[in-house]
């Protein structure tokens, strides 16, 4: 099974290093229709008007879309700003495949970004990590199906909303691959979205 990356911009070399690091062979994504030779993709971070922008040149909309009907997508800060349904900047499109509201840079500038150890809580168990936020986005309204898995400072920081996960943070510079690892679970229907709990 093969997890694609998309490879317009910000820090995707990182998250195949995660799946290398997993004995996962990660797809460059660079054409909308590479789509078809990966079961699950990750959307890095990076800046979601950029984003959007490569992405609309590309015609990547459409295809991610589709793909995101039957597999799952793991989104982190920036990828998740692209993965949400609303967001406070109309510069940005959204894919609204996680039914949230996010705004942007919730933390302010590059130089506020900060790390914290967080709880994530799966399946019923709690995994203790590092979680490094750079210019992060904050979820500012949630759909009913959408479940947290993990909150700093009371805000949802890891969201499943079916089978796509949003992250506000950026786990690959942490050399954490624990939701890599969920992602393929998903691609494989080894795990499903009913038996992540809801953060308490
Ligand atoms: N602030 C960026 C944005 O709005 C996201 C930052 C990131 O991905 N590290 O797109």
């Amino acid at each position: 099974m093969k997890i694609g990356v998309l490879a317009l911009q910000g820090n995707f070399e990182n998250h195949m290093k995660e799946l290398r690091n997993l004995g996962i062979d990660p797809v460059k994504i660079r054409y909308p229709t590479q789509l078809d030779q990966v079961e699950g993709l990750v959307i890095p971070g990076g800046e979601s008007t950029t984003l959007t922008h490569l992405m609309k040149t590309n015609n990547f909309f459409d295809p991610i879309k589709t793909f995101a009907k039957s597999n799952p997508v793991l989104g982190t800060c920036a990828g998740l700003i692209m993965m949400a349904k609303k967001i406070d900047d109309v510069r940005v499109e959204p894919l609204g495949m996680l039914d949230l509201t996010v705004k942007r840079n919730r933390y302010g500038r590059q130089v506020h970004s900060f790390s914290n150890i967080i709880t994530v809580h799966f399946d019923s168990r709690d995994v203790t990590i590092p979680a490094t936020f750079i210019r992060a986005p904050q979820i500012i309204e949630m759909g009913p199906s959408v479940k947290v898995l993990a909150t700093c400072e009371d805000l949802p920081i890891v969201v499943l909303d079916g089978l796509h996960l949003g992250i506000t943070f950026h786990p690959e510079v942490d050399g954490i691959s624990l939701f890599h690892e969920w992602l393929f679970l998903l691609a494989r229907n080894e795990i499903t979205s009913d038996r992540m709990s809801r953060k308490k």
